[in-house]
């Protein structure tokens, strides 16, 4: 698949290509363009060129091209899942589940479009203020491979409503259904030039958009490591950025919890996507009266996993998405057990069992008596390992929940109020779900405290990140 740059399928200045492989076969089912700096500036262009067309329209226009798009996709849905499951690895379920997920973004931002005035602001004998909204100018959008569908409705859907234009880089596992998301965007109206698309590696096409002096703001999603990167980069031209970095969720369930509930949350919250998602349950903590019901519950339902190909029916999880990405969890957790940090109740090493011999599968793994200063208990851990801890009291997971440098999400399972509104005001998250974990619908804000990343995507909130005020004042 070619790039887009101002409405047309390109290729790279220098003509060079990056393979795209299926993770459940190794098999390369495509090839996209490894773009290079030039391209970057090829892509501002075309941009710049169709920002003044684009910011003129209203706000209404602007939204029914994003309404069109959300019912093309709809309506395309099985193929841009398969096309998803084919260079991601997720279950075909999953990946409906995604693709839908996309058109209730574009769809939401649609429908406020008619709610976004400006203001009036009256002062008396001085006069009147008018403020406006008016948008940044262009945005890079750095765009991950675990959930590259809906993380790009996150970014494009607020975007592109408030009258921006865009340039766009895929993760360079995941470019595909990115493109073809584009492209869907342009049939349904959007003007060539307004959104962009640059494949590449991130060390050159990601840091050519943060460097960019036309670029107003960048919109990342990925790794704390390159989210710093990225932020150190954009201070040059005072960038303004959201950075949506990792997180280590803690799942806290007390001894009033529906435990059968809670043990779903906890299997699904893990190992929806491979354990390949920000919000993922990444430690759980169990009260000490239920925590040996709850954890041999939970260890039987993780061994009835059904593992394999996403395309083939009755899949639960897929394969990791890359070598390397298996590789980190496979050397975690080897260093977990050997290091006397954890024990593995179940899973702890790769499956190689034919048809999955030739994938990049995990089993999914149960780990406990995990040392409360372990690498577990306080990286990020992006696949399918779940540390369990049994906890006294609701101050000691309160503690433990709050001990990363991460704050993106938690969840607490109870049927109490008081615990409840105790979580809620005291763990360090940008989300306290309760009894439920992993949901983010397109109405609320989503974003990190602490290491977990800078501003809010999702919701009418993320408009005003990707909007300026401007005030006239007039007296008359
Ligand atoms: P990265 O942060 O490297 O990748 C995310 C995106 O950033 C990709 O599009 C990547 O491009 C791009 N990128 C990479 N380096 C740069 C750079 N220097 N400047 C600008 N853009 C760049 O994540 P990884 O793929 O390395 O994943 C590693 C870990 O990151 C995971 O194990 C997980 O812990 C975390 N992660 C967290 C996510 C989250 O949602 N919280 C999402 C993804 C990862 P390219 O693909 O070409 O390298």
């Amino acid at each position: 698949m070619l790039m887009r740059i101002g409405g047309a399928d390109v290729a790279s200045l220098d003509d060079t290509w990056i393979a795209v492989t299926n993770p459940a076969t190794g098999e390369q089912i495509d090839r996209v363009p490894s773009g290079s700096s030039d391209d970057v500036g090829r892509a501002v262009d075309a941009a710049e060129a169709a920002s003044a067309g684009w910011k003129k329209k209203m706000i209404r226009d602007r939204g029914n091209i994003l309404f069109h798009a959300a019912e093309e996709v709809r309506e395309q849905h099985k193929d841009l899942a398969r096309l998803l499951t084919m260079e991601q690895g997720k279950p075909l379920r999953e990946s409906i589940d995604e693709v839908r997920g996309y058109a209730n973004i574009l769809e939401f931002y649609a429908g406020i479009s008619a709610s976004r005035p400006g203001d009036l602001i009256r002062l008396g004998t001085s006069g009147d203020a008018l403020v406006s909204h008016e948008p940044l100018g262009i945005c890079g959008a750095i765009i991950p491979w675990n959930m590259p569908v809906l993380i790009m409705g996150w970014k494009v859907g607020p975007a592109l409503l408030a009258g921006n234009t865009m340039v766009l880089k895929p993760a360079s596992t995941t470019p595909l259904t990115n493109i073809r998301l584009g492209q869907i965007l342009e049939a349904s109206g959007l003007p060539a030039g307004v959104l962009n698309i640059v494949t590449g590696p991130g060390e050159v096409v990601g840091e050519s958009l943060v460097r960019h002096p036309q670029i107003r703001k960048i919109s990342f999603t990925g790794n704390c490591a390159t989210g710093r990167r990225i932020r150190e980069l954009s201070t040059t031209h005072l960038k303004q950025l959201t950075l949506e970095l990792g997180g280590s969720d803690p799942m806290i369930v007390m001894d009033d919890a529906d435990i059968d509930k809670a043990v779903v949350g906890a299997l699904r919250g893990r190992f929806y996507n491979a354990g390949q998602t920000c919000t993922a349950v990444k430690r759980l903590f169990v009260h000490d009266a239920i925590a040996a019901v709850f954890t041999q519950k939970l260890k039987r339902r993780i061994e009835e996993l059904k593992i394999g190909n996403g395309l083939d029916a009755g899949i639960d999880m897929g394969p990791l998405n890359s070598f390397a990405q298996r590789e980190r969890i496979s050397q975690l957790v080897d260093a977990t057990r050997d290091g006397g940090e954890g024990t593995i109740l179940t899973g702890g090493c790769r499956l190689d069992d034919a048809p999955c011999d030739r994938g990049l599968f995990y089993r999914p793994t149960l780990v406990a008596d995990v040392a409360p200063a372990g690498r577990l208990m306080n990286e990020e851990v992006f696949g399918p390992v779940l540390p369990v801890m049994p906890v006294p009291d609701l101050d000691t997971a309160i503690r433990e929940a709050n001990r990363t440098r991460y704050g993106l999400g938690a969840s607490v399972w109870t049927t109490r109020l008081h615990t409840a509104k105790r979580a809620f005001d005291e763990i360090n998250a940008g989300i306290v779900w309760v009894n439920r974990h992993l949901t983010v619908p397109p109405e609320i804000p989503f974003g990190g405290m602490n290491e977990s990343g800078i501003g809010r995507e999702n919701g009418i909130h993320a408009l005003d990140s990707y909007s300026r005020t401007k005030t006239l004042f007039l007296n008359w």
